[in-house]
């Protein structure tokens, strides 16, 4: 009991969205992938104690486009499983060789898993193929999942956790804040980081109220026994307000912005070429 207009603008978005799909399907055949890895630092103690892995489509054509660009579209097409299998087993491969430089300091490999992968049967199967095939040892393996993801069929996903953990790695929960954890769960999610959102660190030298949120967070991750890792730091301010806080890793451009393997591998034998 209805009828509806097909536009020409829908068209256009239709044709416009297939294109992209076919763009992406296509980059991926070609290996245009690339990851850049964003190293976390221990402000007191000094030193880089891990990288974030981080995915760039390099288009021959448009340059360097930003995962904002293009995850939500390998969610939607399914791309995501192909392409963060790819992720996971290309940082595993590449971090085993720092880890070994890092000669027993604690150093660890970050990688980020969509909503699609997590629930996929073979998860921990992969998981463990891309551990043995690099020789990673798995505590060098963090796992990033954002709070807002675990939340949905968080009884399933709590279980999915429990199996990657027997594994040895370590999980981490990305954009911690944003997604409205019941603090009942929480105790029970076999997480070992979180991950503070920058929105928590934006305003946190200029607003009571946006540091009181950042304190009480931090509070939480420490009372429950949790490594606690700020992003978004982009000024000396925040950075103290954080440590007067509490907290002393930081992965924030403040110190570096995401880099390509050679400048990492330049980093970690200590000649930065960082702009500060
Ligand atoms: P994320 O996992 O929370 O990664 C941190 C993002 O914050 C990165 O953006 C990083 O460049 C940015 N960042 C770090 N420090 C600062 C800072 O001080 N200021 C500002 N403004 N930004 C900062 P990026 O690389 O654009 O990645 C965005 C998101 O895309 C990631 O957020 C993650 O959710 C997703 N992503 C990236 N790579 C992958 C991947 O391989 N698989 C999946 N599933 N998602 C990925
Ligand atoms: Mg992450
Ligand atoms: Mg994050």
């Amino acid at each position: 009991n209805n009828y509806q207009f097909f536009t020409q603008d829908m068209h256009t978005r239709a044709m416009l969205h297939l294109s992209r799909e076919n763009a992406l399907r296509k980059a991926l055949q070609r290996t245009e992938m690339i990851l850049h890895y964003q190293p976390q630092f221990d402000v007191k103690k000094g030193g880089v104690v891990g990288l974030e892995a981080l995915v760039r489509w390099q288009d021959p054509e448009l340059g360097l486009i930003w995962p904002g660009e293009f995850i939500p579209l390998a969610e939607e097409t399914g791309l995501i499983v192909p392409l963060g299998q790819w992720v996971l087993e290309e940082a595993c491969q590449r971090a085993k060789r720092w880890h070994d430089a890092a000669g027993g300091r604690p150093f660890h490999i970050a990688v980020n898993l969509s909503v699609r992968q997590f629930g996929m049967k073979n998860l921990v199967d992969v998981v463990r193929s891309a551990l043995q095939a690099s020789g990673l040892p798995p505590q060098a393996l963090q796992l990033e999942i954002t709070e807002s993801v675990i939340m949905q069929e968080v009884e399933n996903n709590i279980a999915v956790l429990e199996q990657l953990k027997v594994l040895g790695v370590r999980i981490a929960l990305d954009d911690f804040g944003t997604g409205h954890s019941s603090l009942l769960y929480l105790k029970r999610l076999p997480v070992d980081v979180l991950k503070v959102d920058r929105e928590f660190v934006d305003q946190i030298h200029k607003s009571p109220y946006d540091a009181a949120l950042a304190s009480t967070i931090i509070a939480l991750g420490k009372s429950l026994k949790l490594k606690v890792i700020a992003e978004g730091v982009e000024t000396v301010a925040q950075m103290e307000s954080l440590l007067g806080l509490g907290c002393q890793t930081m992965q924030v451009y403040l110190f570096s912005p995401p880099l390509g393997e050679e400048e990492c591998d330049r980093l970690l034998r200590g000649v930065p070429d960082l702009a500060f």
